[in-house]
């Protein structure tokens, strides 16, 4: 009798790949162990087993296996299935689910590469093997497994090569290159001659002839969290000279820490804060809802404290041992986060996404395999939901209508919070989807009772909803009430909040915005070669650039068509915006977030503090600004012109424009402060904006959800998109056509083929197309269907070079 065995490789194939093995080997393998396969001309790969069986495959000969890595299971049979619905319902191949979820050095293959470090002695513990490599091999070289096979005379490299990595003299090339350079930050503490009470009561006694640096001192104990340097110089009580004159007679001493990594916790958590009798309230009801449901949506305004509510439940789970996961859809949204989190859980969290470099990676997946209990509580952004956990007992999805939990860039396509419900479902945990502008899908959901519904209808403390009211711009321009960019309303109310010594947030709308330059004779725009956009204006550098490929000119005074000097630029730019708005303002201190000021590691998370710490006063922004910040002092929100997403041509525009203007109006009066929101428009009576203003998300919903039943969109039906790219404009065409009558014979609806807003990018042209799935349909026939649809297609020879991608709801 013969066995077979099904693994996963760790390339871009859609199936298993199948083996035979011994009846020994087959008494032995089990799901979720490794071992290591031939696979194409001479190549070798650490591959995953799926599956042990006795059926032949019918279409090749198969291969033997090289050798067993494992001598258990490293990957659990949940994980197993969790990763293979991921490749199945989002139609990605299973072997890059694999990758994307694994840490590299799991999955070493003959063309890894390996770096051998400077090494002093060898462990007395190393294999003969790794000696004899680590002894032949020049420290600082690369060597590929192949070379080491030949160095070393093993058929089989894979597991000297793991000894290597995990005691830490070798390290995988990619990994270098992947590079994480950690951010310090200077605190300051207390000697530690000083920690004992009678010294430092004969020191106070001591300074009582020094006011200013017994002042000083004081201050500094009385702080409940770490001290940071430059914060601390700052308070009212601290005198900077003394605060030098403390740290070089060494009371105190500053010393340099890595922060975005989590510092190990020495002193004890704290006790929970008690919550407000809304959020027990809210809490107990979610708790009771669990009763009878998975998933419930806490839908609480800004500001109401979602964040406590959360924590208790997650103080609950971790007292019954439980792993718990908390999603955020951004690592710029940890921050903050981070740090509340850190005073309560600090000996249990661990903080996971993929900034963070592939052994800290690797480290972490390897302490939420072990169930470790300084890892139980994972706070992390999409990826983190690919985390092999054992024992799962809750799910958090905090800002739950934010897209950027869909991967739409890259296969898998996958969409972290619709994720996270099938895997709390495979552990029989609990989710919590939070925001304060549900996606009219979770929100249809949780209004027809397939999940829990809870609502926090108040601000924490009774803090005040920010009034909102809108700034005619027709009106404005007709009047010649304009400063700029600014209605004379916004600007007055702008100056006002200064004078209060209070803060304003500017949020401006990047999409439509970018800068562009136009020929005042001929109106030549200039384009962006491989593109179909206009190139952006900067005015720092003085240059055109695009914003989808980074192709980069320098600005030239005259214009390329007609050689007319002194071409016109358009659009408002964060950029000029800031200037006008400096000009303006001249004494205030202005900063700018977008894209281009964020690049820079960190750059996010400084510009965050500087504002925090009321070293800007006025903060103007993209999108970035107006997510889950929590800022005491801003008073005032102004936005510069909603219109664009007002007119977007998508289903979910509105659902975009209400979503963010509620969120960038709650970044307002968290403190009780009363507080005021400027929106700045030329449609002051969209309907959508009556509802933002009222907030009136329940009949805002009643509104799209009649919508979208009308017009057949989620959650009536289901979208899949299709997405080719071709150099050549005709053979996409084609291809498109060719696409769309199979798609048509075999699905009822079939939107497309139409290009997207930009039509070409990288030098390739696109085509979308649309199937709408209804509800009722088996939706794996139909994914089947599709994807046996796409494999003739790949068939085609003329259709060779045209690059296809499937996006299962898309957002
Ligand atoms: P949301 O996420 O709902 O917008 P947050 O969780 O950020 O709101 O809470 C808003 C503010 O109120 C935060 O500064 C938070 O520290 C404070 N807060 C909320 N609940 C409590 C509580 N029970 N005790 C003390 N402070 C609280
Ligand atoms: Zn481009």
């Amino acid at each position: 009798m013969s066995f077979f065995l099904d693994v996963v490789l760790p390339l871009p194939l859609k199936e298993t790949f199948t083996y035979v093995i011994t009846p020994a080997e087959a008494e032995v393998l089990q799901p979720g162990m490794r071992v290591v396969v031939p696979f194409g001309k001479r190549k070798m790969y650490t591959a995953i087993v799926f599956k042990v069986h006795q059926a032949a495959p019918k279409a090749y000969q198969p291969k033997q296996i090289d050798s067993i890595i494992d001598s258990s299971s490293v990957i659990s049979s949940v994980q197993l299935s969790f990763l293979a619905w991921i490749a199945s319902y989002y139609q990605a191949p299973l072997g890059l689910v694999f990758r994307t979820a694994l840490p590299s050095v799991m999955l070493l293959e003959s063309e890894t590469e390996i770096i051998i470090h400077e090494w002093e002695r060898l462990l007395p513990t190393l294999s003969k093997n790794a000696i004899k490599l680590l002894q032949q091999v020049q420290p600082n070289s690369t060597v590929s497994l192949s070379q080491v096979q030949q160095l070393i005379g093993v058929k089989n490299p894979f597991p000297v090569l793991n000894e290597l990595v995990e005691s830490n003299y070798a390290v995988l090339k990619e990994e270098v290159y992947a590079q994480y350079r950690p951010k310090t930050q200077t605190e300051v503490v207390l000697h530690p001659r000083l920690k004992n009470d009678d010294a430092l009561k004969q020191l106070l006694e001591s300074l009582a002839s020094k006011p200013k640096q017994h002042k000083t001192l004081l201050t500094f104990l009385q702080q409940k969290d770490t001290v940071v340097f430059s914060a601390f110089s700052k308070l009212e009580t601290v005198s900077p000279s003394s605060l030098k004159t403390l740290i070089k007679q060494e009371v105190l001493v500053k010393q340099a820490r890595v922060v975005d990594r989590l510092p190990a916790k020495t002193t004890p958590d704290n006790p929970l804060l008690p919550l407000s009798p809304p959020q027990e309230k809210a809490k107990t009801s979610i708790e009771n809802h669990w009763k009878t449901k998975n998933i419930t949506l806490l839908h609480g305004v800004t500001g109401s404290g979602k964040t406590e509510v959360y924590m208790q439940l997650i103080a609950n789970q971790l007292r019954l041992g439980k792993q718990v996961l908390f999603l955020v859809p951004e690592i710029s949204l940890t921050t903050q986060l981070m740090q509340r989190l850190f005073t309560f859980f600090g000996q249990q969290l661990v903080v996971y996404h993929s900034k963070y470099s592939p052994q800290e990676r690797a480290e972490t997946w390897g302490k939420i395999n072990e169930s470790r209990a300084d890892a139980k509580l994972v706070l992390g952004a999409r990826s983190a939901v690919l985390l092999p956990f054992q024992r799962l007992g809750l799910i958090i999805v905090d800002e739950s209508h934010e897209t950027s939990y869909k991967q739409y860039d890259a296969a898998p396509r996958y969409h972290a919070r619709d994720a996270a419900m099938v895997l709390a479902h495979m552990h029989q945990a609990k989710v919590v989807l939070g925001t304060a502008t549900p996606s009219v899908e979770s929100y249809q959901h949780a209004s027809t009772g397939k999940y829990g519904l809870v609502s926090l209808t108040e601000r924490f403390q009774d803090a005040q909803m920010p009034e909102i009211h809108f700034v005619d711009l027709a009106e404005a321009y007709r009047k010649k009430q304009m400063k700029g960019h600014l209605a004379q309303s916004l600007a007055q109310a702008i100056e006002k909040t200064l004078l209060a010594k209070k803060q304003v947030l500017l949020f401006q709308n990047r999409r439509g915005y970018a800068s562009f330059v136009e020929c005042s004779q001929c109106a030549h725009v200039p384009q962006c070669p491989s593109c179909d956009v206009s190139l952006t204006y900067h005015q720092v550098s003085n240059e055109l650039r695009c914003h989808y490929c980074g192709y980069m000119e320098q600005y030239a005074a005259a214009c390329v068509a007609c050689g007319t000097v002194s071409p016109q630029t358009h659009g408002l730019g964060t950029q000029q915006l800031e200037e006008e708005i400096q000009q303006l303002f001249p004494s205030a201190s202005v900063a700018r977030m977008d894209l281009d000021t964020t690049r820079k590691k960190h750059a996010h998370q400084k510009l965050i503090s500087a504002f925090a710490q009321r070293q800007i006063d006025i903060l103007i922004g993209t999108q970035m600004v107006t997510k889950g910040l929590d800022f005491e002092h801003v008073t005032l929100v102004g936005v510069l012109s909603v219109d664009n997403f007002l007119h977007f041509p998508d289903f979910r525009a509105h659902e975009r424009a209400f979503q963010v203007l509620t969120q960038v109006a709650g970044r307002a009066g968290r403190l009780g402060d009363k507080s005021k929101v400027l929106i700045q428009t030329f449609l002051p009576s969209h309907p959508v904006l009556k509802f933002v203003q009222e907030y009136d998300y329940t009949s805002f919903f009643e509104q799209q959800i009649e919508q979208r039943e009308q017009f057949a969109y989620p959650p009536f039906r289901r979208i899949i998109r299709i997405e080719l790219r071709h150099k050549n404009m005709s053979s996409l065409i084609d291809a498109g056509n060719w696409l769309k009558h199979g798609l048509q014979e075999r699905f009822s609806s079939v939107l497309g083929p139409v290009p997207p807003l930009v039509a070409r990018q990288r030098n390739y042209y696109i085509l979308h197309t649309l199937i709408k799935l209804p509800l009722d349909a088996s939706q794996s026939a139909a994914k089947s269907r599709l994807s046996a649809l796409l494999h003739s297609f790949a068939q085609v020879g003329a259709f060779k070079q045209v690059k296809v991608s499937v996006d299962v709801d898309p957002q």
